[in-house]
């Protein structure tokens, strides 16, 4: 048999799966000042032999695209954004704020906007049961560092099958005074007549792993990969710190399928090959 001839879908399913290919995908958020209790799930498709269950993305931020954010990965050395925000920095650090008030704020806050921003993405489950892609910023992975050194000694690897645990990340405060927490999950127990503080383990169930199939993302690709080409016309574009949203338009209107979906694109997404990883490791730690 030719493996190049697939199966038919029938007209209605060719439909949806071009309209929205990850509609119903859902994007968690850290809300700030509150609890954010979610089950890391374990490394995915392409990740599944590499065991990565969290990846680290460079992402330019501040463009938007049929009224929704367009964030996009820098594709890395002589990235044009990069070099066109180099130059506003090297600007700012140039000016006097007390003689140039105006021009001072406008370039501060082009590049709070614009420049570029690490993010660590893993699949990750909440208290409501639902599937979604997690991204922590550079702060609260730190503290996730530090929390799986203290946890390891117990025996717990985060993003396991078999025992996974449930995470608080907590984010407080603005700015330099904000503080980020990333603290595993403890239940009161008794222990030889005594009541300790337990790391709750929790095994993730073949219910979870199974929907992880189609609900969760391939995090091999978790934003929108653009051409070096398509990045130098972003940056070109932009004129007195303000993006020419003509040049926004003419570049992300050209990615085919994904035009009407949310901000980040799993075009690459293989649900039929996933497999489930059970040795979670991670190159940053
Ligand atoms: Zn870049």
């Amino acid at each position: 048999m030719n493996t190049d001839i697939g199966e038919p879908l029938s007209l209605a399913e060719t439909l949806s799966s071009n309209k929205k290919p990850h509609k119903n995908r859902v994007f968690h958020k850290i809300k700030p000042d509150v609890d954010n209790v979610y089950l890391p799930l374990p490394p995915f498709g392409s990740k599944a032999k590499t065991g990565e269950w969290i990846v680290k993305t460079p992402i330019h931020w501040g463009f938007i695209f049929n009224e929704k954010a367009r964030p996009f990965v820098c594709p890395g050395f002589g990235c044009a954004m990069c070099e066109h925000d180099r130059a506003v920095k090297t600007t700012l650090d140039s000016l006097n704020k007390s003689t140039d008030p105006e021009l001072y704020d406008l370039l501060k806050s082009y590049l709070d906007v614009h420049q570029l921003k690490i993010t660590f993405s893993m699949n990750a489950l909440d208290q409501k049961n639902q599937i979604g892609l997690l991204s922590i910023k550079k702060r609260m992975f730190d503290s996730l560092v530090q929390e799986e050194r203290n946890v390891s000694k117990y025996g717990i690897k985060f993003a396991s099958s078999s025992n996974g645990t449930w995470i608080n990340f907590r984010k407080s405060g603005t700015g330099t005074q904000a503080t980020f927490s990333a603290v595993a999950l403890r239940e009161d127990k008794e222990v030889e007549g005594a009541i300790a503080q337990v790391l709750k383990k929790s095994p993730i169930s073949a219910e979870i792993l199974a929907r992880m199939e189609s609900e969760a993302f391939d995090l091999s690709r978790t934003a929108t990969i653009l051409s070096f080409e398509q990045v130098k016309q972003l940056a070109n574009s932009i004129e007195d710190y303000e993006v020419n949203q003509d040049a926004v338009d003419a570049v992300f209107s050209n990615l085919g399928k994904n035009d009407e979906t949310a901000s980040f694109d799993t075009s690459s997404f293989e649900g039929s090959k996933a497999g489930i990883g059970n040795d979670p490791l991670s190159k940053y730690f």
